[in-house]
Parts: structure tokens; C-alpha cells; sequence
């Protein structure tokens, strides 16, 4: 089968590998359908995120059809549907025993997409403890959003919002931003968009939940929606991981920013004003709590409009294509700015529906 590998920095291609067959009771073989591009990747193909092992299958959103399953399986059977948890936990090592089984000890081998093969691939093998079902009317494509939502609510339960008539924004319309914006409408939270990048902007002013303002400029925004630059906020999610300095001085007493961004970047920040206002700089990644089913859930009820957010979709063979789209520029082995309207990039593996 074919499989998209990571062997070194900038140097990913489609190789034939081994097919994959159940060893353990408990595993399952899922024949891919579509995986969904992820910053993640690009971080890992660009060098700027160094966490894949070489000779890893790239891919960990992603969606397919059981066409194996091992002995003790009992919840699933050949042909169903299914989206795909690729974040492992082992349950007994110290972080998943206090709470914490996104940060499990155990992920080096296990985590897929980065050091477990993942679903840039004709073939996945998944647990059936990592895997839902899907119902009949939620596509392929959009339930490979699950994942990326996931780590959106994971994000949201960490702000432990309280009122929606806050002050919030979300920096970035990239995908996680405008997850992350919706998932805020969803709760209740009307926040505004901030992206300077154009092609960015021309997709998110089509996609945004209703009533929710874009901006090009933070200094505008604040005007704009609040009469003075100077103006404090509550929350903020930064997506881009630029703007901790600027967010950090524009919080408002008891405010709370949210950084989700997987760059390597320092700055500074006055102790004394975390405590004397009463300040949270809070960082999450993954899924915790559940997050995934709840995701699923909410694809599923059209909570979020996850195909509205689905900028592209490219076949297995145009993955050069698809990543180009999304900046990185495999070929030439160099990052290059975005020029199409642009959200979520998908592959097709397979044409299974
Ligand atoms: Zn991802
Ligand atoms: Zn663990």
C-alpha cells in the first residue's frame, strides 16, 4: 500500500510499504478515505516542530472505512464508517494517573502522524477504543475535522468561560482559529477575527459564525469595536503566536490569553501584572476530557459547519499540491506566503465515501 513518509526535513514522499494486517486483539484496520493537512505536518516537514521520527507515515486527522478487525473487537464491524482518535494514552503512567493523558509519557512510538505510523495512507492501524462511528449523513471530510476540534474544545474548557457578554478575540483565521471562533460562538462568546494574511481573510469573511467581525489589524478592532486602541479585553486565542506581548498588554483585569500556537518564540511579560490584574496565559494541545467524542457530537448536530471550513481538497498523488497550498513548498524545499483563499486542506486517499 502506499503511504506518505517522513524521512527527513523537507524530504516526504509516497512510498510502497508493507499492508497492514490486526496483531493485538484489540486492533483494527482502516482503509483510508480522506486525512486532513495539518500545521502540525508542515512544522514537521519544515524542521520548525522537530518531534516526527524519521521513516513515520505524516497524517492524523483522518476518516475511513473498518476493513479488518482483530478477535476481541466487539463495537465494530467490516464496512463500517469510522473517524479516527490518533491521540494515544497509556492510563497508568504519571501524567495520564493526574489528569493529564494528552501529555502521556508514552507517546514516543505511539503518536500518530509524529512517531506511530499515521493516515497519509491507504492503511491505518488504529485501536478500536480510538475510533467512532460515523452516522450516515456526516461526510468523510467533514468528520477528519474531528480532531482539529478536539484540541479546540480541549482549548476552550481551559478558559473556563463563565459569561458571554465578554470581551473576546481569536488572532489568526487559519483552521484552528476559525474552530476556534466557532467553538466560542457555539458556547455563547461573540468574538471578533483577527488575520492580516489576504488569502486568509478572503475565506474566513465567507465562513465566519454570524455577526462575528474580521479584522486586519488589532489596533483597528479595538477601535473599531470598542472606540480606542487602548482598549482591554478578556480573552484572547492566539492561533499565530505573535501577538503574546501585544494581548498580554490589552488584557483586562481578571483576562485570560490563550496560546495554541506550535512556535519557538519567547516574550516578555511583567510578572507583577499577572498578579495584580489577575492574569491567565494559558497554552493546550490535543484532547482531553472527552473532547473528541464531544467534537464528533458536534460535527455530527451541525454545531459547527466543519464542511464550510474545508478550503480545498486534493488527491493522494497531488499531496505536493495540497501542502503547497498551505505554504509549504516541498518540491523547492522552502516555505512560500498563501495565494488562494484558504482554510482546511484535505487529501483524498481513497474514493471511499
Ligand atoms: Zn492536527
Ligand atoms: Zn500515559
Amino acid at each position: 500500500m502506499k503511504a506518505l513518509k517522513f524521512n527527513r526535513v523537507w524530504d516526504v514522499q509516497i512510498q510502497d510499504v508493507e499492508p497492514l494486517r490486526c496483531i493485538e486483539p484489540d486492533d483494527v484496520v482502516v482503509d483510508i478515505a480522506v486525512c486532513g493537512v495539518c500545521g502540525t505536518d508542515v512544522g514537521i516537514i519544515t524542521g520548525s516542530y522537530p518531534v516526527a521520527i524519521p521513516g513515520t507515515t505524516l497524517g492524523h486527522e483522518t476518516t475511513g472505512v473498518v476493513t479488518q478487525i482483530g478477535k476481541g473487537v466487539t463495537r465494530f464491524n467490516v464496512g463500517d464508517r469510522v473517524v479516527i482518535n490518533p491521540t494515544y494514552s497509556c492510563g497508568h503512567c504519571r501524567m495520564c494517573q493526574t489528569g493529564s493523558p494528552n501529555h502521556c509519557e508514552k507517546k514516543l512510538g505511539t503518536e500518530a502522524g509524529v512517531s506511530y505510523d499515521g493516515a497519509f495512507a491507504e492503511q491505518y492501524l488504529a485501536k478500536e477504543s480510538s475510533l467512532i462511528k460515523l452516522d450516515d449523513h456526516v461526510s468523510m471530510e467533514e468528520a477528519s475535522l474531528t480532531e482539529p476540534l478536539s484540541c479546540t474544545l480541549t482549548g476552550v474548557d481551559k478558559l473556563g468561560i463563565t459569561h458571554t457578554n465578554i470581551r473576546a478575540a481569536v488572532a489568526g483565521a487559519g483552521p484552528m482559529g476559525m474552530l476556534y471562533i466557532w467553538a466560542l460562538h457555539a458556547r455563547g462568546v461573540k468574538a471578533f477575527m483577527v488575520e492580516k494574511n489576504e488569502s486568509r481573510v478572503q475565506f474566513a469573511k465567507e465562513n465566519l459564525p454570524p455577526e462575528c467581525e474580521l479584522y486586519t489589524d488589532f489596533d483597528e478592532a479595538l477601535t473599531q469595536q470598542y472606540g480606542d486602541k487602548l482598549a482591554l479585553i478578556d480573552l484572547c486565542v492566539d492561533t499565530t503566536g505573535q501577538l503574546t506581548e501585544y494581548i498580554f498588554e490589552h488584557l483586562a483585569p481578571g483576562g485570560k490569553l490563550l496560546n495554541v500556537a506550535l512556535k519557538d518564540k519567547h516574550a516578555n511579560l511583567d510578572i507583577l501584572k499577572i498578579a495584580d490584574k489577575s492574569l491567565s496565559v494559558i497554552g493546550s494541545i490535543d484532547s482531553l476530557n472527552n473532547s473528541f467524542e464531544r467534537a464528533y457530537a458536534m460535527i455530527r448536530d451541525g454545531v459547527i459547519p466543519a464542511g464550510r471550513l474545508v478550503s480545498q481538497v486534493f488527491d493522494f498523488n497531488d499531496y505536493l499540491q495540497a501542502f503547497l497550498t498551505v505554504g509549504c513548498d516541498i518540491a523547492c524545499k522552502t516555505q512560500k506566503p498563501l495565494f488562494t483563499p484558504n482554510c482546511k486542506v484535505l487529501i483524498r486517499i481513497s474514493d471511499l465515501k
